[in-house]
């Protein structure tokens, strides 16, 4: 089937998101709920790529302004979500980034911290003692430690799933089992998608790519290069009890949060290229291994007893050459956009870049971008790339990466 017409009338802008992850759905709904007409391009079910596999660990300590300013308005969102969309719940709790004796990058969390909280963040130094005392993990190993106050977790899945009703009440066509490649030129961008009702062919006045780990295959279709690059990453379930805070061992790499039924962590980052359509979905024995020592290390319901992993599962994150995302108009003028490369933090920031991409577009296309109040990130601006350089891949929430002097 074709349907080449472009499909805009009057003043409502016709607009593709593919993917159906937690940026995509997000940036969706609030186009809709801003007049856009939507349709929603998911290759599979929603939240069927890295959302679904995603730990839910939700916090605003960064050191960056611009990344401080997303993540306050995220978690004020993800807040707000809590009140009003049924079936996704968000649960205060501390997130404690420790760092070990011996470890360098003790030195540098005081400095962290201080721009942390000029950014209005409500994060504190502690030292090791205070931190034992408040909370029940191990300290005695400890350097120094940060808690962030206004951090919290949900389960991701929920997110996508509340935010697709929002969507389609909204009015946006969610097409899901889609898979869908991009053809065309600047002047007539058109999507060819591949679902339950056959292929057909639609143009719209702007596109979003927000297919995660596979955006770089989808913007190349249309010969635009991004360094999005896929990586994978791991996280277990286990049943032992656990009602303290959030904490990242830094110097081991290693975070936990609560869950309803026990405890989960995570990380086992894979610093290498990995292929989106073909990689390993379970969970490795050495990253069992591995976090199930760390656990025993530093949660106290852990040290004495058995661990016993419930699940283990890897997932993909994308890394950029400078651990910025990429996020808004790419290779041509006004009508294609990227949402994607977010280094391990894309589920935590979704509801503020999906608002952000929605506000983005539409100015785009009416033109109000092009004068001095652009709506767009330029640190996130993804022509800062040329798309072929070669770069290594890193782990995301390192204490390197979060002392925010990159920018
Ligand atoms: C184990 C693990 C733990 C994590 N923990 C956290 C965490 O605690 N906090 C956090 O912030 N982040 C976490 N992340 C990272 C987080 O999952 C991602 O940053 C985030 O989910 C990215 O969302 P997205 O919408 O950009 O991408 P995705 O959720 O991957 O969505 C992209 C969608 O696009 C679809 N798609 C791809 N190609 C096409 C196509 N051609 N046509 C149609 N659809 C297409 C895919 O099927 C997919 O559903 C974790 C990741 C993993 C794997």
């Amino acid at each position: 089937m074709s349907r080449p017409a472009r499909s805009s009338s009057g003043d409502s802008p016709a607009v593709a998101v593919v993917g159906g992850g937690a940026v995509g759905v997000t940036a969706a709904a609030d186009l809709a709920a801003r007049g856009a007409s939507v349709t929603l391009y998911e290759r599979g079910d929603l939240g069927a790529g890295s959302s679904g596999r995603a730990a839910g660990v939700l916090y605003d300590a960064y050191a960056e302004d611009v990344d401080a300013a997303l993540a306050a308005r995220a978690m004020e969102r993800f807040r707000a979500i809590d009140r009003s969309l049924p079936g996704f719940e968000f649960t205060p709790c501390p997130y404690v980034i420790a760092v070990r004796d011996g470890d360098p990058d003790a030195d540098a969390v005081p400095a962290m911290v201080d721009r942390m909280r000029s950014h209005g963040r409500d994060v504190s130094l502690v030292t090791p003692d205070a931190l034992g005392d408040r909370f029940p993990v191990a300290t005695d190993d400890l350097a120094v430690a940060a808690v962030a106050e206004g951090a919290g977790w949900c389960d991701p899945a929920s997110y996508v799933a509340a935010m697709g009703r929002r969507a389609r009440r909204e009015g946006v066509a969610v097409e899901t089992e889609t898979a869908v490649s991009l053809t065309g030129d600047a002047a007539e961008l058109r999507i060819e998608a591949d679902g339950g009702s056959g292929a057909e062919t639609r143009e719209f006045d702007a596109v979003v790519v927000a297919a995660g780990a596979h955006t770089a295959d989808v913007l190349a279709d249309v010969g635009v290069a991004v360094p999005v690059v896929p990586y994978r990453v791991q996280a277990l379930t286990t049943g032992v009890a656990y009602d303290g805070p959030m904490v990242y061992d830094a110097s081991a790499g290693v975070y936990l949060r609560p869950r309803p039924t026990g405890l989960l962590a995570g990380d086992g980052t894979e610093p290498v290229a990995a292929d989106p359509d073909d990689y390993e979905r379970g969970g490795d024995d050495w990253f069992v291994d591995s976090v199930t020592e760390t656990l025993r290390e530093r949660v106290d319901a852990v040290s004495g007893g058995e661990l016993n992993s419930e699940r283990a599962w890897a997932g993909l994150c994308t890394a950029t050459p400078d651990g910025d995302p990429l996020v808004g108009p790419v290779g041509r003028a006004g009508s294609l956009f990227v949402a994607a490369g977010w280094q391990g933090h894309g589920f935590m920031r979704a509801p503020a870049v999906g608002e952000h991409v929605a506000e983005g577009v539409l100015a785009s296309l009416d033109g109000t971008d092009a004068d001095s109040e652009s709506p767009w990130i330029d640190p996130f601006d993804p022509d800062r790339f040329d798309g072929g350089e070669a770069f290594e891949i890193t782990e995301g929430m390192s204490v390197e990466g979060r002392i925010g002097e990159k920018r």
